[in-house]
């Protein structure tokens, strides 16, 4: 095998040898054996950027929050027989559409194509599963021979079974004669990686028409879902995030975006043998698996057994379009160093896809046509580059649907097989070197799998992550009566993961700690620590081997939380323990009601309150006691916010009811007035150095009355630092480093009632006098993720051990400000850590 050193420099070289290469004559195509590289998404990088605030983001937030949220939102309607045609909506031309330029599909277009297609073929179904953020409508396109609705049902039917019952479906001889292979095609989730969409429309064109037998036959056994545009608001604008800012293709362990919520919908429901993910653009096109370190929670022999040789097969398929630039690709697990292109974080569609029994694959097209070459190479040159990605995009697809169909068996046992291995609580497989081509110690990722996971009910932290697991199809059940488990009591109505279930991966690399992989691979190619379990805000206990013994139901949505537990006439307490709490808080003050603050997490409503309380108490699920009598602070306003921070960091501020008015060092040097604002947030795209001299002042003017400021990451240090706010210097771990660390916590704001764990990417630690830490990092802080101290042995986890990681104090205006060297916010991800962000907003507003 050719994993070598000598690949992974010149993986990490390909950038410069790229740029090199177009710089050299830009209308050139890419050498064909230009490396492949890589986007990242928004990691360390969402720092260069203010998120300005649009209706797409204040649409979505409104809703995402609360611990109520619809578990699913679509699903195959088992009442119907195939085609189930649907009449798409159609939408005006839109010139400025950025496909136009490639010569490719624009969005407006998608709905009259497939309407035609619908008219001229019984074998192509399309409805719409979803809006993207922006608004517009999500596809599913369904290709397949005509069912009869009780066809179709029956095939409903043996899906289920596969799942719910795998060895009875192994033994069903008329399911293996007649189950139609489920095949998913998920394109263009990243907007500005064009032309996955129109492959997959000119496959669907192809598939619609063709008269051969081969194609009939396929036809008769296979059902082909494909998901032409997952993100038509960033193919029509050009860009990879959707119209909230969002990275789609980062949100899977976190669906705060429709886009992700609308595709795992169907993921579920179709439950796929093969799945492909296409995008773009890399030199070299690229075709997973991918390399270590390999998610420890897959079933990965079942897994690698096929993703091998169906890539090797794409690979076939892109040398027989017989373009220089395509004779052959970048299979990462035979191509690439250990952590060049991993499968490690559940984040991304095809790994998301694995966990529900996929064989998933990101496919990178070659020719980059997006960014500077969009706007700097002729029209004729993107037209023939985007001809030729057009091409490979058409022929792995047309390939994966051979491979699934020629392997159907194979897959279906394999399928069944995972189930399998869920339900009887197999153990974590242990592959041996040479299981396929170039497996060997390297790949070998494995588990230990815990019996279950308690999730004691009553907080709209446990609600959340439970309609968030139910809503992944994670079967969650709940205790009718009192019971004990690994010593443990537990009342009624308390939630049990029975681990012997057949997504038990899924369920597990949600709620597990995750696990320190920093001395494995020399980097990681995005996120490498996640924990719901520890960043969530629920209490999860684990019974590692003890099996629950209770009577139960099934879960198919958490019980209200909501409660106002005071006697009438008494004032009530709520504490900003969760970011609903805070939700209801601006929710009070936003109906008027008067609020007042008795510590930095507390507040006091007033009894004659108690009718709206009761009402905002069941919507967020949130809980109000009995305020000690004679309570009293100071009144809390809604604070007015000049936030200049990442889309991600607007998105959650907006979920928990803040209003915002975005800036940046644009906005500021225009002449925005300071004057109204309470705090000002500075995380992305605020430099204190690139202020005009005006804006400077106002700036100073701003501190020099008392104005509060919050800061997260390196721009808001560099803020601080610039802007003498707090004198705190700032020392910054590895870029890349990420993960999910312990903390200890000290402070009022902050550390009052935080969670002992928080989120860190290219973490901060403060060092000096004249603060007070509100929450430091653990002993040995990192838990779970990639961590690395940088060439020197210095800014690693044990230099970070012990030191601050976030501070507060008095300006030397006498405002407050707080700054953070964590994540709390970071893709909308750690719900449980919301809290503490809100509270030192709450207290720098004054
Ligand atoms: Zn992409």
């Amino acid at each position: 095998m050719s994993r070598t050193l000598a690949g992974r420099t010149l993986a990490g070289l390909g950038t410069a040898l790229l740029a090199a290469a177009v710089l050299a004559n830009p209308a050139a195509a890419a050498p064909a054996d230009t490396p492949s590289t890589r986007d990242f998404g928004n990691g360390a990088e969402r720092n260069e950027v203010a998120a300005v605030d649009n209706a797409a983001v204040s649409a979505l937030s409104t809703r995402s929050l609360p611990a109520e949220q619809p578990a699913s939102t679509w699903t195959l309607k088992t009442w119907k027989g195939y085609p189930r045609q649907n009449t798409l909506p159609v939408y005006p031309e839109n010139p400025e559409d950025r496909s136009i330029k490639l010569g490719l599909i624009p969005y407006h277009s998608i709905a009259p194509r497939l309407n035609a297609l619908q008219k001229a073929s019984n074998r192509v179904s399309a409805e719409i599963i979803g809006k993207s953020a922006g608004g517009r409508d999500l596809y599913l396109v369904t290709v397949t021979a005509p069912e009869s609705a009780a066809d179709a049902a029956r095939q409903d039917r043996w899906r289920e079974l596969i799942e719910d019952n795998p060895s009875a479906a192994a033994r069903d001889r008329s399911l293996k004669a007649g189950y139609k292979t489920p095949v998913w095609i998920n394109a263009n989730i990243h907007g500005n990686e064009w032309e996955g969409t129109d492959g997959s429309m000119r496959v669907i064109e192809r598939l619609a028409t063709a008269t051969d037998a081969t194609t009939r036959d396929l036809l008769k056994r296979s059902r082909v879902y494909l998901t032409v545009s997952n993100n038509p608001d960033g193919r029509v604008a050009g860009t990879r995030a959707n119209g909230a800012g969002f990275d789609v293709n980062r949100d899977f362990a976190t669906n705060s975006q429709p886009e992700s919520r609308a595709v795992r919908d169907v993921v579920i429901s179709t439950q796929p043998f093969v799945m492909l993910d296409e995008h773009g653009y890399t030199g070299t096109t690229l075709i997973e698996p991918a390399t270590p370190p390999h998610g420890q929670n897959y079933e990965y022999d079942l897994y690698i057994k096929h993703a091998l040789p169906n890539a090797l097969g794409m690979e076939k398929a892109i040398q027989k379009l017989g373009y220089p630039e395509t004779t052959r690709a970048d299979i990462p697990f035979r191509d690439y160093a250990p952590g060049d292109w991993d499968d490690w974080p559940p984040i991304f569609t095809p790994m998301y896809a694995m966990y529900h029994g996929a064989i998933g694959h990101t496919v990178e097209i070659p020719l980059r046509v997006n960014n500077a070459d969009y706007t700097g190479l002729p029209v004729e040159e993107l037209r023939r580059r985007s001809r030729i990605n057009t091409d490979v995009a058409a022929a792995t697809i047309e390939a994966a649907l051979t491979y699934a169909d020629t392997n159907r068996a194979t897959l279906l046992t394999d399928q069944i097989e995972q189930f399998r291995r869920g339900w009887a609580g197999a153990p974590s497989p242990v592959i041996p070197d040479g299981f396929v081509d170039g497996f060997g110690p390297e790949d070998r990722y494995s588990t230990k799998f815990p019996r279950a996971y308690v999730i004691p009910a009553g907080t709209p932290a446990a609600a959340r992550l439970v309609n968030h697991l139910v809503a992944n199809d994670i079967r969650v059940t709940k205790a009718l009566h009192p019971f004990t488990l690994a010593g443990k009591r537990y009342s009624g109505g308390t939630y049990i993961v029975d681990m012997h279930q057949p997504k038990r991966g899924l369920a597990n690399v949600f709620l597990e700690a995750g696990r320190d992989i920093s001395d494995l691979v020399p980097q990681m190619y995005d996120i490498s620590g996640w924990s719901h379990r520890l960043l969530w805000g629920a209490a999860v206990d684990i019974s590692r081997d003890a099996a629950p013994r209770a009577v139960t139901v099934p879960v198919t949505r958490a019980a209200p939380t909501g409660a106002v537990d005071a006697p009438h006439g008494r004032d009530l307490s709520l504490s900003l323990r969760d970011g609903n709490d805070v939700r209801a808080v601006n929710e009070l003050l936003t109906r008027g009601i008067k609020v007042r603050r008795t510590a930095a997490g507390t507040v006091v409503v007033p009894a004659d309150a108690r009718a709206v309380a009761t009402s905002i108490a069941k919507t967020f699920g949130v809980r109000f006691t009995a305020a000690p009598r004679g309570a009293t602070g100071p009144a809390v306003e809604q604070p007015v916010i000049a936030a200049a921070v990442s889309a991600d960091e607007l998105f959650a501020l907006k979920e928990m009811g803040f209003a915002v008015q975005t800036v940046s060092t644009a906005v500021l040097n225009a002449g925005f007035d300071l004057s109204g604002i309470d705090t000002l947030i500075v995380s992305s795209g605020l430099s204190y150095t690139g202020l005009t001299p005006a804006a400077r002042a106002a700036v100073d003017a701003y501190l020099a009355r008392g104005g509060g400021v919050l800061t997260r990451g390196a721009t808001g240090a560099a803020f601080n630092a610039a802007a003498k706010v707090l004198p705190a210097t700032a020392v910054t771990g590895r870029g890349d480093a990420n993960g999910v660390v312990t903390v200890t916590n000290e402070g009022p704001i902050v550390g009052a009632g935080s969670p002992p764990h928080s989120f860190v990417y290219s973490p901060i630690w403060f060092t000096g006098t004249g603060f007070t830490v509100e929450q430091r990092y653990g002993a040995d802080p990192l838990v779970a993720g990639h961590w690395l101290p940088t060439d020197a042995g210095a800014n690693g986890p044990a230099q970070a051990a012990g030191q601050a990681a976030v501070v507060s104090g008095s300006t030397a205006g006498g405002g407050n400000a707080v700054l953070f060297g964590t994540e709390p916010l970071f893709r909308a991800h750690p719900k449980g850590l919301y809290a503490q962000y809100a509270r030192a907003l709450f207290w720098t507003a004054g």
